[in-house]
């Protein structure tokens, strides 16, 4: 993406989401890859992570009101060019930034467009969201969405279908669609089946295919959210959708080539570059 001359204001964007204090996924991942991508990061925190590179080993929410007052107060001052929500644990924190989102004008049909990586789980399986807030996914944040970006195991449970070959990962990215998401993007990475890796876009009418070479490494924390950065920041570019999911699928592969060990478990995605 374009670099801004020195001294120039830079394209900014939000993202509102959970941190991670072993410094791999979350808004860590999330600021990492918009400095790296030249954009100015801007951060909503919802969530507080208790996290190492082995695990969750716990959270803690923050008050819905300030969730959302961090966003009413960086679009009134900073303004950006695209948000991303990532973690948001509970159903009060998903009705508040939908709330604030159609207030300050991010999301589908508004002026900023608006990535939703609906976050359910760690890579490890620890919950980063209530069961009980699955419903607001589906029904609250998802129709907010330009764009959705579930893998496989957020797919299974937000829609009940196991994608397990091309026709399932078209019929998820439809019921997705279906839920209210302009475009979504059933991501097949976590499909072990395979030498490459496709995700599948669509946008009710067309479905375009992104493949890249699977690149095999443990250390792949964060790489959804990585992914879902990336896209903002090609949207706040000014990228049609398809063009930033390409950026965006580009930019996760090369993080994964060069991702690095930390500690027991596993190393981030977002490289030092
Ligand atoms: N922690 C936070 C705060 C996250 O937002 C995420 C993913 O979105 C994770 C952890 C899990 O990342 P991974 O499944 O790549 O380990």
């Amino acid at each position: 993406l374009p670099l801004t001359p020195d001294g120039q204001t830079p394209i900014r964007v939000l993202t509102i989401a959970g941190t991670d204090s072993g410094g791999g996924a979350g808004i860590q991942a999330d600021s990492r890859t918009m400095a790296m991508c030249g954009v100015h990061a801007c951060v909503a925190v919802a969530a507080v992570t208790v996290q190492n590179s082995v695990g969750v080993s716990g959270f803690h929410e923050i008050p819905p009101q300030i969730v959302a007052d961090q966003v009413r107060s960086v679009v009134g001052d900073i303004g950006v060019g695209a948000a991303k929500t990532g973690m948001l644990a509970s159903t009060a924190i998903i009705e508040a930034v939908a709330e604030v989102c159609g207030e300050v004008g991010i999301g589908r049909g508004q002026a900023v467009p608006l990535v939703v990586d609906p976050v359910c789980a760690s890579m490890h399986g620890d919950p980063l969201l209530h069961a009980e807030a699955l419903d607001a996914v589906r029904h609250t944040l998802i129709p907010i969405a330009s764009l959705v970006t579930p893998n496989l195991d957020e797919v299974r449970l937000i829609t009940g279908i196991d994608v397990v070959d091309d026709a399932s990962a078209r019929r998820a990215a439809e019921a997705l669609h279906g839920l209210g998401a302009q475009w979504s993007l059933v991501k097949g990475g976590h499909l072990r089946t395979s030498t490459s890796s496709t995700d599948l876009l669509f946008d009710g009418d067309v479905f375009h295919e992104f493949t890249s070479p699977r690149i095999d490494t443990g250390n792949d924390h964060g790489g959804g959210d990585t992914l879902a950065a990336a896209i903002a920041c090609a949207l706040a570019n000014g990228y049609p959708m398809p063009d930033a999911v390409a950026f965006g699928k580009e930019w996760v592969t090369r993080c994964l080539a060069a991702s690095y060990d930390l500690g027991a478990g596993h190393g981030p995605v977002s490289p030092l570059w």
